[in-house]
């Protein structure tokens, strides 16, 4: 039994969404106590929740304590078993989050499955469904799997409703070099409204333009969605490299004037582009779990979070593989997995 203090590090929902993978993948139970005590309000959140039971649903897994509110959990997994799947958040929470919790092990099952998950699709503090179907999964499906994803409908924040469908063929995980990010093909604005002023969505856009000077006009599109999706409000900067799409997201939020939004994911974007790192700095962490799983591979990113510092300390405790950094003469950091 692997005992987590959930405070460490990040302190937030990563480490129980990686914890409750690594134990189905690993066979090994854990607890977990001071849940997200990192954050404003620690405890389970109606997102945690619906991911841990999604890692029951598929891992035939025990979990004692798994409530709203909870601080503490155990988790004992048993036979990880493909299927068709429904999971609904039943809040904003995000989709993408869920999918974080079980991917990979069913990436590694013995027959292909089938997902559909409610909630939020474009929420602060989580992968939109652009990252996971343009940055993350293309990586995955160069290691073996194939996994595909489709938004069916968007959920922003508070209102949830949005859904997605994943289709996982699963594949023994092979290691890849994901060094250099190859040449900048095309890059793209969007910024996406539902039932708010198309305005906000003009403001973003110029917003943005101003930091990425050098991006063509026909790369800013703006996208009004039927209202009754929203409200909400999403702003998408994507540079499409031949190795890597990177995409870097904002979220309408009130109080936050559209243009200082777009600004900052701008300047992110600009960030970014003048380095050579193949991973931003949300697919760092999340590459750490298929690439320790396939134990070789290395990939170069930009500054290391304390995401993927957390990440990499779990990953360590349940399967005894490590990684290992250097620094490179352009800025990036090579992450190198390591056998322990
Ligand atoms: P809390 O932090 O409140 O506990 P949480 O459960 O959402 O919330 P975090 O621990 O913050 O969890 O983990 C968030 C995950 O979402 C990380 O894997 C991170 O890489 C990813 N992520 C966050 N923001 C983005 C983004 N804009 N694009 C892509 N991925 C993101």
């Amino acid at each position: 039994m692997i005992i987590i203090d959930g405070s460490e590090g990040e302190g937030g929902g990563q480490v129980l969404r990686y914890a409750c993978a690594l134990s189905l993948l690993t066979g090994e139970p854990f607890t977990i106590e001071n849940i997200r005590r990192g954050r404003e309000k620690p405890g389970l959140m109606r997102q945690h929740v619906t991911a841990i039971e999604a890692a029951c649903v598929i891992g035939a897994a025990e979990c004692s304590g798994l409530a709203v509110g909870s601080n503490s959990i155990s988790f004992r997994p048993g036979r990880v078993t493909p299927g068709d799947y429904h999971f609904a958040v039943g809040t904003a929470g995000s989709t993408g989050l869920v999918l974080q919790t079980i991917l990979v092990p069913l990436m590694l099952a013995d027959a292909p499955s089938r997902l559909v998950i409610e909630g939020g699709t474009h929420a602060m503090a989580a992968p939109p469904f652009e990252f996971l179907e343009r940055t993350l999964l293309p990586v995955v499906n160069r290691m073996g799997p194939a996994v595909s994803a489709r938004l069916i409908r968007h959920g922003f924040f508070p209102r949830g409703g949005g859904r997605i469908e994943v289709d996982i063929a699963p594949a023994p995980l092979r290691p890849v070099d994901c060094i250099d990010r190859g040449a900048l093909r095309s890059v793209q604005a969007t910024a996406i409204v539902a039932g708010i002023p198309f305005d906000v969505a003009d403001r973003e856009l110029k917003s943005a333009r101003k930091v990425l000077a050098d991006w063509p006009d026909d790369a800013f599109a703006t996208r009004q969605l039927p209202a009754d999706h929203g409200p909400g409000n999403a702003l998408l900067l994507e540079a499409a490299f031949e190795n890597v799409t990177e995409i870097i997201s904002a979220f309408g939020k009130i109080g936050v004037p559209a243009e200082r939004l777009a600004k900052t994911a701008a300047k992110r974007m600009a960030g970014y582009l003048a380095c050579e790192a193949f991973a931003g700095p949300y697919l760092q962490d999340q590459l750490l779990l298929p690439f320790a799983i396939a134990r070789r591979g290395a990939f170069t990113t930009v500054k290391l979070s304390q995401h993927t510092l957390t990440a990499a300390a779990l990953i360590d405790r349940f399967t005894g593989v490590g990684f290992r950094t250097s620094e490179r003469s352009n800025g990036a950091t090579v992450v190198e997995v390591t056998k322990g």
